[in-house]
């Protein structure tokens, strides 16, 4: 093993993003950087985990499914191969000090504790769990000032960000503002929305994404969730951060500074380039993923996203601006009623309703360990299947 190598951990290496930055470690080390894959982990997909063991000769893998587990087991053996099993061992494994970077790309609030785990060892984290910094943003911020521990985003519109203030100081930072596609129902009635079938909402028009974030794209909670990681990601307050829809997803974000000027960073609606900057931050390194041609295309357009059809969006604000554990409380209910939508078992327009009850009849706490929004996250979930049966 060379010395300079860098070792990297990817805390869900078999979903789209997890499989996107193999492909970008592909691109880097075809351009000469050191790099290695030292762990993966996998919830379910066992064969796609076996094909990426084969290729990067991973020294230890996780597989968080007890019968996939098994599954692995008895079909698959690779020499000198650890293979563990569950979240215990993944958040233990996160925890070693033996790599260099975890690219997190878990779902929604189960990358909570790996990622925290992470950063408190004092390892570096290309983020793409957005959940994380929303449930725990004020808890990341702690730990990172303590450990010292980066956090590279992995999502377009902060890598964006990050890209267009390298070399600004932050207090000439006037304002982001936050593109949206606008999702599968940018143009659809209020009432078209509401009969959405699972199968509509999961067909995004831009980017081939996880199906948590596809929908949260749809009700425009995903943006409503970035609004937060902004917060977070770059000390902006609630009136410093707005959302505008460019349905073509082409201009990733701007910045706009003190003094009029604007900055933006554009690109093929493509996760390998946020991925590979958040590997190469501040640096960049050539590759050959498709590029814009600007002769090609005829409009960018920009408009004001409708608050009434993606009401998410309206609570996600709210929620930022109580502050305390509403942020954690509207992520953790969230999720239970993406997951509620995806069994078919409540309708599209019923997720904003899910969140607004759990919003409302929550007692406010400040939030000061992990073990406390895990808590939180049991109890919502538990309410949320309740009032649901209830109905
Ligand atoms: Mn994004």
């Amino acid at each position: 093993m060379r010395r300079n190598e860098t070792k990297i951990c990817i805390l869900g290496s078999t979903g789209s993003i997890g499989s996107n930055t193999l492909s970008v470690i592909d691109n880097l080390v075809l351009n000469g950087k050191e790099l290695s894959v030292k762990y993966l982990s996998a919830g379910k997909n066992i064969h796609k985990l076996a094909e990426q063991i084969r290729k990067y000769s991973p020294e230890a893998v996780v597989i968080e499914d007890k019968i996939a587990f098994d599954e692995f087991r008895s079909e698959y053996f690779f020499e000198g191969l650890e293979v563990l099993l569950g979240k215990n061992e993944l958040v233990k494994l996160a925890s070693d000090g033996a790599y260099d970077l975890a690219v997190s790309s878990l779902t929604g609030f189960s990358g909570l504790e790996p990622t925290l785990a992470a950063l408190s060892s004092g390892n570096n984290v290309a983020l793409a769990n957005k959940e994380t910094l929303v449930s725990a943003g004020h808890l990341v911020n702690k730990i990172v000032s303590v450990t010292g521990s980066r956090v590279y985003p992995i999502d377009s519109e902060h890598s964006a960000i990050l890209q267009c203030i390298l070399g600004e100081e932050q207090n000439n930072i006037h304002k982001v503002v936050l593109t949206a596609s606008g999702g599968p129902f940018l143009n659809s009635s209020i009432d078209e929305v509401r009969s959405t079938t699972v199968e509509m909402a999961l067909s995004h028009p831009n980017w081939k994404m996880g199906r948590k974030i596809t929908i949260d794209s749809a009700t425009m909670m995903n943006k409503g969730l970035e609004v937060i990681e902004a917060k977070w990601l770059y000390d902006l307050s609630p009136n410093q951060i707005e959302v505008i829809i460019h349905p073509q997803s082409i201009v990733h974000s701007f910045v706009e500074f003190n003094d009029g000027s604007v900055k933006a960073q554009l690109g093929i609606p493509d996760m390998r380039i946020p991925i590979q900057f958040a590997l190469t931050y501040p640096g960049r390194v050539v590759s050959d993923f498709p590029r814009i041609n600007f002769r090609e295309m005829s409009t960018l357009e920009f408009s004001q996203p409708d608050l009434e059809k993606f009401k998410c969006l309206s609570i996600a604000y709210e929620a930022m601006e109580s502050a305390k554990s509403y942020p954690s409380v509207m992520n953790s209910s969230n999720e239970a009623a993406v997951n509620l939508f995806l069994e078919g078992r409540i309708g599209f327009m019923d997720i904003p309703k899910i969140i607004e009850i759990q919003l409302e009849k929550h007692v406010p706490e400040e939030i000061e360990s992990a073990e406390q929004i895990i808590e939180l996250d049991r109890r919502i979930n538990e309410d949320v299947l309740k009032s649901f049966v209830l109905n």
